[in-house]
């Protein structure tokens, strides 16, 4: 049995984002400036985004993806259950009514087939998520927003880097959320981005810093004008030059990060295939999953603990597990105010009730995964029914 604990995740924040930040603290500009700027232009460049808005958290580009497209009070915008608050707290938050959509047996993403029977006439954008880093279908939620006449969000928080047949996550004209909070593929330690049409990432810049006029980041510097306008009540969620400095760094190890998320993957597969206590993480042919979690689901009838005892199971066995997610439609809030019930989204919820995400961050050695590949098979086979 492993000596110490393995944490459920911890972060790869290196010596060179450490010089970086230090060299930002020794500079003359330490909020949104120059930095922040390389950050946006050499995020769009990694996934080949038209435009890239550097933010506060993900949550904050949900929230002014939507309210750049005007979304608000009498409108509905549909989402699924399986994923984290924030992807629903963000139509709450331009007055919308949350809509939920249940999802796909195999990926835990939106059903395709489930949004479109609940769209109604006042629906006006669909938010998919990439559940795990695995792209939802992304053809079909395409064509559905353009015949009906939807904004299409997608909560890319796990996709960082995914590709969906050839087309990396954020590649396209519709905003796409990332998060770079600490426990994300890449991370600033709060952190998030937005990618879009230029159009759209226009209408959101001002509304990130109080509604302002857009460059009045500048306006402490030699030549930039004291003078500003306010044209709507925005809000204040611009990432800062010392969370860019950060990101610069993690960008360009992101690839490395890919491997060892790949390789930590392919020892667990292998590890687990063949044990029917277990049902895997599929990855559908045609794209390239982010593995931001590994999320394994148990077969509760082929076991005789449930998944919490399992989670414990394995924390006295010194490994870091975790869950995602607890289905918006079972938190009080949602409960309450929509009069959702466990069994009105099935498949979400029988997904909860036997998941568990194992530690796949880029700092796991092989040793690592060999000591949370013999502590799992060791609790399902002690348990074995
Ligand atoms: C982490 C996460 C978010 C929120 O990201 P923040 O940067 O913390 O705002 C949103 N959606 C999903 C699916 C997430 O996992």
């Amino acid at each position: 049995m492993r000596s110490e604990y393995l944490p459920f995740c911890r972060h790869a924040i290196g010596e060179e984002e450490i010089a970086e930040v230090v060299d930002t603290l020794r500079s003359a500009w330490i909020t949104t400036g120059p930095k922040t700027r390389r950050f946006e232009e050499e995020f769009a460049g990694y996934v080949g985004a038209p435009g890239a808005l550097a933010l506060s958290s993900c949550t904050a580009a949900l929230h002014l993806a939507l309210a750049a497209a005007r979304i608000g009070p009498g409108d509905e915008v549909v989402t699924t259950p399986f994923t984290f608050a924030a992807t629903a707290n963000v139509i709450e938050h331009v007055g919308a009514r949350v809509v939920l959509a249940d999802v796909e047996p195999d990926t835990l993403n939106l059903d395709p087939a489930a949004a479109e029977a609940a769209l109604t006439p006042r629906t006006r954008a669909i938010i998919v998520v990439h559940y795990a880093g695995h792209p939802a279908e992304l053809d079909a939620f395409t064509a559905l927003a353009a015949a009906r006449g939807l904004l299409l969000v997608e909560d890319a928080a796990h996709a960082l880097p995914a590709r969906y047949h050839g087309r990396l996550v954020g590649s396209g004209t519709n905003p796409v959320a990332f998060s770079f909070y600490a426990t994300k593929n890449l991370t600033t330690g709060e952190g998030g981005m937005l990618t879009a049409a230029t159009e759209l990432l226009e209408a959101a810049r001002p509304l990130a810093l109080h509604g302002m006029t857009s460059d009045a980041w500048r306006r402490y510097e030699r030549g930039g004008s004291w003078a500003y306008e306010v044209r709507s009540p925005g809000f204040k969620y611009n990432m800062g030059d010392i969370q860019a400095s950060l990101g610069l760094w993690q960008l360009r190890k992101l690839t490395a990060f890919q491997e060892r998320r790949r390789r930590i993957v392919a020892l667990y597969n292998e590890a687990f295939a063949a044990e029917d206590a277990f049902e895997l993480p599929v990855a559908r042919p045609g794209i390239e999953h982010a593995w931001h979690l590994y999320p394994l689901r148990l077969r509760l009838d082929a076991l005789r603990i449930d998944r919490d005892a399992f989670l414990r199971e394995l924390a006295e066995r010194n490994i870091g597990a975790s869950v995602h997610f607890i289905p918006i439609h079972v938190h009080p809030y949602y409960r309450d105010r929509y009069g959702w019930r466990p069994e009105d989204f099935p498949v979400a919820y029988d997904a909860f009730r036997r998941i568990l995400s194992l530690p796949v961050d880029p700092r796991l050695e092989d040793a690592d995964a060999a000591d949370v590949i013999e502590a799992v098979l060791d609790v399902a086979r002690t348990y074995r029914r």
